[in-house]
């Protein structure tokens, strides 16, 4: 896996302050996407062990509120795998603490079981995460009115208890 950029203390992309990691790669080529160049796979750097234990101990720092995932597509199947180890011990070691995501990919017709975009993995991750921004960005629906999200059709699901009531909850961020 590559990663293209890691913001420290990024107060943008989630509630609170953050840690926030670009991955690299993604194949859902929404048109009026404001970053392509993260669309190749092998852009920016390698995501290597090291990475993984800065980031680590990075956000154990008392003023994170939370890790943030975004892309890219942390979705894409690589890209899971790539992810699964760091987001299961950021929870191990900070389970005060949230993770969010943001993917272009829609949560009932990509990753459930079944869907496309569904791997070993997907059910582990969907478990750990706490917010999920899901869909794709859509030009004709952009609203810069909108927090954390860049177009009308996408949503911020409250994971938990979607994963706990089996259908779609919607969190109070998208308010
Ligand atoms: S999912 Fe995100 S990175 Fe991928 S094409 Fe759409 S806007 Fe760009």
């Amino acid at each position: 896996m590559h990663y293209c950029e890691l913001i420290k203390a990024d107060c943008a992309n989630g509630p609170g302050v953050r840690l926030s990691l670009f991955v690299s790669g993604c194949t859902n080529c929404c048109k009026g996407c404001f970053q392509p160049q993260t669309w190749a796979f092998d852009y920016g750097e390698e995501y290597t062990p090291e990475v993984e234990e800065m980031i680590l101990e990075e956000v154990k720092k008392p003023y994170y509120r939370g890790l943030t995932i975004l892309g890219g597509e942390p979705m894409e199947p690589c890209n899971q795998a790539g992810l699964i180890n760091l987001l299961k011990t950021f929870k191990q070691q900070n389970p005060e603490k949230d993770l969010m995501m943001f993917t272009g990919f829609t949560y009932e017709q990509d990753l459930l079981e079944g869907q496309r975009k569904h791997t070993p993995f997907t059910d582990e991750i969907l478990d750990l995460v706490d917010i999920l921004v899901d869909g794709k960005f859509i030009e004709s629906e952009k609203d810069i009115r909108l927090k954390f999200r860049g177009s009308r059709n996408q949503r911020i699901i409250d994971m938990k208890e979607t994963r706990k009531t089996g259908s779609v909850v919607l969190s109070q961020l998208n308010n």
